[in-house]
């Protein structure tokens, strides 16, 4: 449904023209402008009517609220037993609530001539007096969506670049989780990154109401780009169809800092001989959670002096993962695990000279650098699925790119 839908296509250009704006540091909306609001309905008997708005009180019946505007028994009589259209069924008027808004118009011989009772911001209930009889019909409004484009280079920080480039807080947090697989954006943003972004943009009678999924994205972080496509599934996935999503988190940790890096080849401060260090100590506050990197079974959960309360956790045939030190075990051996599971909280058990994460990764057996290691991705797209994709994120790609281009240009003609 998306893909080719939102790309620009000859039956969209006929009602749309696209805007734009130049100024640098604002956002690039490509905004569809619509026609004005079409008229209520196919008839057009608006002719001079006097309208009176009635809110509905506490308690308030429709019959007292006809009384209270002047309306008598036999007009609301025949109004609420108006043709059943289904669709805008006028009996549907005595399940009023306190609050609800009921417009009157009349005739300049004061005869009631409409009402109406919007019921949703998109839909309003009209009735109509047509000289004999009332009539009702349902005016629906439609929510449009187009697509907008927004892109930056990152001169501070990646939110205030995001922010001036017109993108919502939720798209922020968005992106930054999209790409959080790959790019660590407490520790690896620098200036000269950028990003582009392509996202739904909903229209309520030519008007920006609110922002829908993001559709692809690209973010360049120290001249590496990655990609992330949106797919029929709802989930993201790069250029190639494999998941956004690692089979792993890079930490399992909400750490403060790193205080000892991975280090085959450390020297004992001491005795001066290599005392490989084969993990990562990552620091935050004792007692916060510890979880599980990747969904596997709990291999070990246990105490010794040297690792205090420790659990590990075997992720298939491949990959086993070390978690030391902690205060609190709170997975059992044999346990299955999902990735993000609380197997325990950070502590200083064991022999530590500070209250710590040691974090190991292994792969075949082998201690690997936690933090560098290639993650392998989880559930990746493949067979028709794939190649679909493909097509769809390669066209995206691409108009993200000349629109890139476009706006780029443009920048500069107008400097
Ligand atoms: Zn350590």
């Amino acid at each position: 449904m998306l893909g080719l839908a939102i790309l620009p296509s000859a039956q969209q250009e006929t009602t749309s023209h696209v805007e734009r704006k130049f100024k640098i540091g604002k956002p690039y909306p490509i905004v569809i402008a619509t026609a004005s609001t079409p008229p209520l309905s196919g008839k057009d008997k608006t002719e001079d009517l006097t309208w009176k708005k009635h809110v509905i009180e506490s308690g308030e019946s429709l019959a007292i609220a006809f009384d209270n505007i002047g309306l008598d028994g036999k007009t609301l009589h025949s109004l609420i037993n108006t043709d059943a259209n289904t669709d805008a069924n006028t009996k549907q008027l005595e399940r009023l609530s306190p609050g609800n808004i009921l417009q009157f118009g009349f005739s300049k011989e004061g005869k009631l001539v409409e009402l109406h009772q919007p019921r949703n911001h998109l839909e309003t209930l009209i009735v109509r007096h047509d000289g004999n009889t009332f009539t009702s019909e349902m005016d629906k409004k439609e929510i449009e969506t187009h697509t907008n484009f927004s892109h930056a280079t990152i001169e501070t920080s990646f939110w205030s670049a995001a922010d001036k480039a017109g993108l919502t807080a939720n798209q922020i947090m968005e992106i930054a989780a999209l790409f959080g697989w790959d790019i660590d954006f407490a520790l690896d943003i620098r200036a000269g990154d950028k990003f582009e972004v392509l996202f739904e943009q909903h229209y309520l009678d030519g008007n920006p109401v609110d922002r829908g999924e993001i559709l692809a994205a690209t973010f360049t972080n120290m001249g590496k780009t990655f990609t992330a496509v949106r797919n029929n599934d709802g989930k993201y996935y790069d250029k190639d169809g494999r998941a956004m999503r690692k089979a792993f988190l890079r930490s399992p940790v909400n750490f403060r800092y790193v205080s000892s890096n991975f280090n085959p080849r450390r020297l004992h401060p001491v005795t001066g001989r290599v005392k490989p260090h084969r993990g990562t100590d990552y620091v935050a506050p004792v007692g916060t959670p510890i979880w599980a990197a990747g969904d596997g079974v709990v291999l070990e959960s246990a105490y010794n002096k040297y690792n205090g309360n420790y659990v590990f956790i075997k992720h298939s045939a491949k990959y086993v993962t070390k978690y030391l030190h902690l205060t609190k075990r709170m997975v059992k051996k044999g346990q299955r695990v999902k990735q993000g599971d609380t197997v325990g909280t950070l502590g200083g058990t064991g022999r530590v000279t500070g209250p710590h994460l040691h974090y190991e990764f292994l792969v075949n057996g082998q201690h690997k650098n936690p933090r560098t290691v290639d993650l392998p991705q989880a559930n990746s797209l493949s067979g028709n699925e794939q190649v679909t994709f493909k097509k769809q994120a390669k066209q995206q790609l691409e108009y993200i790119q000349q629109l890139s281009t476009l706006l780029t240009n443009n920048d500069i003609l107008l400097n």
